[in-house]
């Protein structure tokens, strides 16, 4: 039966990055098939709609959607144009945009940092009311209690299962109808869910302690442009814009995305970090139910940073379909119930010499290394085994099994 995968690319680093996220998905073995269809400025130009209606069918008919990114015509209008992802939150009801933020095993990223910002997405100056009164432009601020409590019915939700903490973020001391109605409904909701941990902070504090105490949010929900800012923020603390993905939640379905855009100045390039787009894969895989697989292609990305195999925006050399066959590879080894250990993660022992990887002695087993230690489970009722198979340890032994290797 399999899952049924919208897959909308649409432009600039959208058409590199989603590729790569379907090869990595391909590599878990589950029954995905994936049903193309456009969006973008690209599909605007050639067909004179930035949304066909076999898109929003497709979309409808599918399980999941991943998009990639679509580019927009910036600071002017251009008649017919409107942004496909945010018609797509509209039309489906989208309402709840999460956007998780963590610590990767980078150099010079805080460490212990995991965020989760649920942003409102269906309202508030997003809702595109502006108008021109002579050298006068008014946009309309929009905040229903209705769709307050259904993002904070959901941000509850998330909280309750993560650390139980939540953090409401508004600006009521200025807006106090707009921000204030929006605290209020949350904090109506939250009061439902005993045992959460519920404080406010006002969004310009919210921006700095973002910077300065990441570490002490767990969930996060605000209104819809707050989130936005913020959410790019929280990317940039936690190693920039190629690590973030989202997910926009509605009650029928679900659309998974990297926060970045489409990104026209490395386009075509062969350099887009496709990271972000696999960790919106993973929580695509989640939202389906198969969190196993969701946890390989993080880890698939964690080892990537590890072992260095990044691209360019992360200091790295490596081209972007140089760092999804190394993920690829990885979450395959893993779907074939292989462990794939890393030097960072191996709790004991000495790594030796650079590059040179030793067992530890009642192993009796000396290698070298270069692209991570490897660990099979013994074939049933077979003596210990090792063996070098390239430039992987093959170590077939009962006492090796496990998420740590000794080394
Ligand atoms: P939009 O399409 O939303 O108008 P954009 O793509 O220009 O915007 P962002 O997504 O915010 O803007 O990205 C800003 C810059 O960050 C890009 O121009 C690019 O240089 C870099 N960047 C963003 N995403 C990636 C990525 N996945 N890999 C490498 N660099 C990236």
């Amino acid at each position: 039966m399999g899952y049924r995968i919208c897959v909308i690319p649409g432009d600039g680093i959208g058409r590199e990055v989603v590729p790569a996220a379907i090869e990595v998905l391909r590599a878990t073995g589950l029954e995905l098939n994936f049903h193309f269809a456009e969006a973008g400025w690209a599909c605007f130009e050639e067909f004179g709609t930035a949304l066909p209606e076999e898109t929003i069918q497709a979309v409808r008919q599918a399980d999941a959607t991943l998009f990639g990114a679509v580019s927009s015509p910036t600071g002017r209008r251009v008649d017919g144009y409107r942004s496909p992802i945010v018609a797509l939150r509209r039309e489906f009801n989208l309402y709840a945009n999460l956007r998780p933020a963590r610590s990767w095993p980078l150099a010079g990223v805080p460490q212990d940092v995991d965020l989760l910002i649920v942003r409102e997405n269906t309202e508030d100056l997003y809702v595109q009311q502006e108008h021109l009164e002579g050298e006068r432009a008014v946009a309309q601020r929009v905040i229903t209690r209705q769709a307050s409590e259904r993002v904070a019915r959901a941000a509850c939700r998330l909280a309750m299962g993560r650390r139980r903490k939540l953090t409401i973020v508004h600006k009521a001391n200025i807006l106090p109808l707009t921000c204030g109605l929006f605290r209020d409904a949350v904090r109506e909701v939250a009061g439902g869910f005993p045992g959460l941990q519920v404080e406010e902070v006002l969004v310009d504090a919210m921006a700095m302690r973002l910077v300065h105490d990441p570490q002490s949010f767990d969930v996060v929900v605000t209104t819809n442009m707050f989130g936005d800012i913020l959410s790019d923020e929280a990317a940039a603390v936690c190693g920039g814009m190629g690590l973030a993905p989202s997910a926009n939640l509605g009650d029928s379905t679900a659309i998974f995305e990297p926060v970045h855009g489409s990104a026209p100045d490395i386009a075509g390039k062969g350099i887009a970090n496709p990271m972000a787009a696999i960790l919106a894969a993973s929580m695509m895989l989640s939202y389906l139910g198969e969190s196993e697989a969701a946890g390989w292609l993080v880890q698939g990305v964690e080892t990537a940073l590890r072992r260095g195999v990044v691209t360019p925006d992360l200091g790295g050399q490596a081209t972007t379909a140089q760092v999804t066959a190394f993920v690829r590879d990885v979450v395959g080894e893993l779907a074939a119930g292989r462990w794939y250990a890393d030097a960072a993660q191996s709790s004991s022992g000495d790594s030796g010499a650079k590059g040179a990887w030793y067992a530890s002695a009642h192993h009796e087993l000396e290698c070298t290394i270069g692209e991570g230690l490897l660990l099979d489970p013994p074939p049933a009722g077979e003596a210990p085994r090792p063996a070098v198979r390239g430039r992987r340890f093959q170590f077939n032994y009962p006492g090796s099994l496990g998420r740590q290797a000794w080394l």
